[in-house]
């Protein structure tokens, strides 16, 4: 077990002109056993930061230390660390015994018998004793997976690299492998970097997330943290489903007013906003619908999507769509005309022009933070 420190991490891709910049300046400490989830779009450099801390790429700038030491110019297989890919990546002509075994023969002076123990108590571990015997083509999609992450256990790494490995499952799978990896990572309080595009994934596994986009890093906290208090207007769209409402409007004479929208500035920072341009966004699970008329924006019902326990309901507001979540059944139908009405602690307020939280609540509801209230530029 050991900390992982990322430190100013850049990389670039290609030559001269025709340079990609994959990752700009990441900076990320993941503590000792923690188990940290590095999620963004497509694209956004999350592999190739794991593939940087793996050693399976080189870096063009900054440093990666692991327990402190810094590993740059090591190789991947003297970093103590063991990756879990999406595609399984096991042999096809060895059985799950022996490409669970391969790392150690390699890599270790244990003996045959040793390494065999350490296999058969893995195996158990993740509940694939039957399967030892097995080669991949047998196996289904989830077994394999549980295989590569039994082969990535018994090498008993320092920090355990994962590159969406669930991505490949269907999604009553997927959803059960994220609660045994879960309690696995916690049994076996591993340093857990764990890369994934899935929101939920890294809402419901990660002790801290941090968001990616663009190669460089928008916030990292809990996932709490992330879902109530987003630093900027990308956190607050990528994290929780279904997305965020955003709608642009201008602080005026104490309201916020927008294309057929108009709500209350928060006093809180009512003087601090006057004249502004900004993004108000709201949660879909935030906003209450109202008889037509009153509250903050009337809209036509579009959609609705009847989900069991809840529904989504979207609306047309001013030609922009707003999603509301509501429990149960909707109570309205395609074609109705409807107000939507939400709480002031539940509104985000972020910079028309770069997307900064322009005030914050100063803690998740219910727990305290030791983050101070954001601000803003002023
Ligand atoms: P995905 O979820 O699609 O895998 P990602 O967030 O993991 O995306 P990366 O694979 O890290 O993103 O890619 C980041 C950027 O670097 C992309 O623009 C990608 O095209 C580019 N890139 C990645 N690997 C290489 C490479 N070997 N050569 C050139 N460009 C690359």
């Amino acid at each position: 077990m050991a900390r992982l420190d990322i430190n100013e991490l850049q990389k670039t891709f290609g030559r001269d002109d025709d340079q990609i910049e994959a990752v700009s300046g990441l900076s990320l400490s993941v503590a000792d056993g923690e188990f940290l989830v590095l999620v963004g779009p497509s694209g956004c450099g999350k592999s190739t930061t794991l593939n940087c801390v793996a050693g399976l790429e080189s870096v063009t700038g900054g440093d990666i230390r692991i327990g402190g030491e810094v590993v740059n110019e090591e190789r991947p297989e003297e970093r103590e660390i063991a990756m879990v890919f999406q595609n399984y990546a096991l042999y096809p002509h060895m059985t799950a015994a022996e490409n669970m075994g391969f790392g150690l023969k390699m890599t270790t002076s244990l003996s045959a018998s040793e390494r065999h123990e350490r296999v058969r108590e893995t195996a158990e571990l993740l509940d694939i004793g039957e399967l030892l015997e097995k080669k991949p083509k047998s196996l289904s999609g989830g077994q394999k997976q549980r295989v590569a992450l039994g082969r990535a256990i018994v090498r008993e790494p320092s920090v355990f690299l994962m590159d969406e490995p669930l991505s490949n499952l269907d999604a009553s799978l997927r959803s059960t492998m994220r609660t045994e990896i879960q309690q696995l990572q916690e049994n076996l309080d591993v340093t857990t970097v764990y890369v994934t595009h899935d929101q939920t994934e890294a809402m419901t596994m990660a002790d801290r997330i941090a968001v990616l986009y663009d190669g460089e890093l928008q916030q990292v906290g809990t996932p709490l943290d992330c879902y109530y208090r987003p630093r900027n207007r990308f956190v607050g769209e990528f994290i929780g489903e279904p997305a965020m409402n955003t709608l642009p409007v201008v602080a005026q004479g104490g309201r916020l007013v927008g294309d057929g929208f108009d709500y209350p500035v928060p006093e809180r920072v009512e003087e601090r906003l006057a004249g502004r341009e900004l993004t108000l966004g709201i949660r879909p699970e935030a906003i209450d619908i109202v008889e037509p008329g009153t509250g903050a924006a009337t809209g036509t019902v579009e959609v609705v999507e009847p989900l069991g326990e809840s529904s989504h309901v979207y609306l047309d507001v001013a030609e922009t769509t707003v999603t509301v979540k509501s429990d149960g059944p909707s109570a309205v139908k395609r074609g109705d005309t409807v107000g939507i009405e939400f709480p002031s602690e539940r509104i985000h307020l972020f910079r028309a022009d770069s997307g900064e939280a322009v005030a914050r609540r100063d803690s998740v509801p219910g727990k305290q933070t030791e983050t101070p209230v954001q601000t803003g530029d002023d």
